[in-house]
């Protein structure tokens, strides 16, 4: 199932993320940057699920993931307003991001 078809899956999800209900101060993202391979559905999920737009735009991004000074690495940052929904990690394949307990 692609991130498209999870968010027309899902019939609440957006008006959560809007309101920030999902937001969760029990957990926090961890990251692991040297699993990460650059593949960017971590963002574009973020996009999607958590803009009002509700489209795919890294510019919307809660999580930012750019190239690292070495090549083939990459440096992964959160922003302030993270909800720390989960949504990011559910998408990531290697294993960089995953929800923890506080
Ligand atoms: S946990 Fe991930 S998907 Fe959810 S708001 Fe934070 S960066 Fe975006
Ligand atoms: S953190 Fe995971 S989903 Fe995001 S770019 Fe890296 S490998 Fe891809």
């Amino acid at each position: 199932m692609g991130v498209q078809d999870r968010a027309v899956a899902c019939e609440f999800l957006n008006c959560l993320c809007r309101f920030d209900a999902m937001a969760n101060k029990d957990r926090r993202l961890s990251i692991v940057a040297e699993q990460c391979s650059g593949c960017l559905r971590c963002a574009l999920a973020c996009s999607l699920y958590t803009s009002p737009e509700r489209t795919f735009n890294l510019a919307q991004s809660k999580i930012r993931v750019v190239p690292g000074w070495e090549q083939g690495t990459f440096e992964i940052t959160v922003s302030h307003d993270c909800t720390c929904c989960g949504i990011c990690a559910m998408y990531c394949e290697f294993g960089a991001l995953t929800t923890v307990d506080r």
